[in-house]
């Protein structure tokens, strides 16, 4: 726990009002986002907002997903500690902190240099050394690092993309926004030897995921 941190009354509270009171109760994941200071992600005059029940934005025309969906997306892939993950959609750097904590490694891919050197310089500050930050075309997975036990999309997909499927280990978990622009469906997409099964979850509206296998701009401005 950071000492002198004058936000962490309020990461408290948004911890108690806005992941614990709507049913997320796994302790590891609790005392992470307790642990991890979200403020330090956003840009200076996005902190004060840095714990409220939202999304906010970061630059780049990119937004950090509101701490629900955060921990809801984090849950969904059952971590234990052990795991090797793949994030699509570094952003800020928060979610790939949670998922830093919450397992072995993380190796996460950003398309906009300047947030990918930004979410670095972050880590970094933290002292989170189990994150790799790789500038790139996520959508395509990140091969040399394959295979993943666990892989999460941060941006919304019109379908999931197959390398992403092709680099999950056998017994993984995927967890992915399915749908065009507005809204789409939370997918969590698990592997069972060559089989690969999908359950939609709930409703979500996150910015577009690009590249080979994401939004064309023709299609989602
Ligand atoms: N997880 C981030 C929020 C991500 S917002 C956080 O914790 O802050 C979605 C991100 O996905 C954006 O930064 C966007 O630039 C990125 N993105 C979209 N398409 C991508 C692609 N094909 N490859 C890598 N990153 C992509």
């Amino acid at each position: 726990m950071e000492t002198n941190d004058p936000f962490e009354t309020d990461r408290l509270q948004m911890v108690a009002a806005q992941i614990e009171r709507r049913g997320l109760l796994n302790e590891r994941l609790l005392t992470t986002l307790r642990q991890t200071p979200r403020h330090v992600f956003v840009p200076d005059e996005q902190r004060s907002f840095a714990y409220e029940d939202r999304p906010l934005p970061i630059g780049s025309g990119q937004t950090i997903s509101q701490p629900y969906i955060v921990a809801l997306m984090t849950s969904l892939l059952n971590l234990q500690g052990g795991e090797k993950v793949l994030e699509i959609g570094a952003g800020s750097g928060y979610q790939a902190a949670v998922l830093a904590h919450m397992a072995s490694s993380v190796h996460t891919v950003e398309r906009h240099q300047p947030l990918a050197d930004h979410a670095i310089q972050i880590l970094a500050i933290l002292g989170i050394q189990n994150v790799t930050v790789h500038c790139g075309d996520g959508s395509l997975g990140w091969p040399s690092a394959a295979p993943f036990d666990a892989i999460m999309v941060t941006a919304a997909a019109p379908r999931v993309p197959q390398p992403l499927l092709d680099q999950l280990a056998d017994g993984g978990r995927l967890v992915i926004p399915v749908g065009s622009s507005g809204v789409q469906e939370l997918q969590l997409w698990t592997r069972d030897g060559e089989n690969c099964q999908h359950e939609s979850l709930i409703q979500v509206s996150f910015v577009p995921l690009r590249g080979a296998h994401g939004w064309d701009s023709s299609e989602w401005r």
